[in-house]
């Protein structure tokens, strides 16, 4: 984060305090009542059609869809409380949100063993977007699955190269796909061959985005890729 936006953020918290999102009780985002009641998803669902798929198995009907082997998101975006938490985190420069969303992630995620040839990728943004925004929202949950799971992070070997405007403003599923198409290279694929890796993102529409950014890392090598989001919209 530029220092210029270090010190507007100490500004601001200095003269508007934090209250909760959901209860409006001072001190955080979301106070731990609230947090408790947000209903988290507990199953792997197909990337494409969204069905539950309790065993984690490929959907049979989708497979040639996707390059997605395994998709979970912690919470449906139709739930008040996260639509309000993701807008701040994602347009409101705050950090502080991360942590709780990620929590939601790791509780599901440590249900599974990862060995030595897991990585986390977070979904990149293009530099001059993190450097306007001063951070990755993707980035800072990954940073926190990290940690927890203990699976290592490679923030660096998926770069988007391509500026393109934000899939949220581009409506219809083919002109995403379009929009989105050619924005990701692999730096170093042979540091990713072979690899299995949980691809990070914060919110899941359209799914074009982490598709795009599967494709890319299959063609660099890697083997085998779960979809990872906060949010998804079912
Ligand atoms: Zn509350
Ligand atoms: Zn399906």
């Amino acid at each position: 984060m530029s220092s210029f936006k270090r010190f507007l953020n100490f500004i601001l918290e200095l003269f508007y305090p934090k209250f909760c999102l959901g209860c409006g009780k001072e001190g955080t985002w979301i106070c731990s009542d609230c947090f408790e009641k947000i209903k988290a998803l507990d199953s792997f669902y197909c990337p494409v059609c969204r069905k539950r798929l309790p065993n984690g198995e490929i959907c049979k009907t989708c497979s040639g869809k996707t390059k997605l082997s395994k998709f979970f998101a912690a919470a449906r975006y139709e739930s008040p409380l996260i639509k309000k938490a993701v807008h701040k985190l994602k347009y409101n420069f705050i950090k502080d949100l991360a942590p709780p969303l990620s929590s939601l992630i790791i509780n599901f995620l440590k249900n599974f063993n990862f060995d030595s040839d897991f990585l986390i990728i977070p979904v990149p943004l293009h530099k001059s977007r993190e450097h306007w925004r001063g951070f990755n929202q993707a980035n800072e949950l990954a940073k926190e699955i990290s940690k927890s799971l203990r699976v290592p992070l490679d923030s660096n070997e998926l770069t988007k190269i391509k500026n393109v405007p934000p899939q949220v403003e581009v409506k219809d599923y083919q002109k995403r796909k379009e929009n989105i198409q050619g924005a990701f290279r692999v730096k170093r694929p042979e540091l990713l061959r072979n690899k299995r890796v949980i691809l990070i993102d914060d919110v899941y529409t359209s799914g074009s985005t982490m598709e795009e950014c599967a494709k890319v890392l299959k063609r660099a090598g890697v083997k085998e890729i779960w979809g990872v989001a906060a949010i998804a919209k079912f």
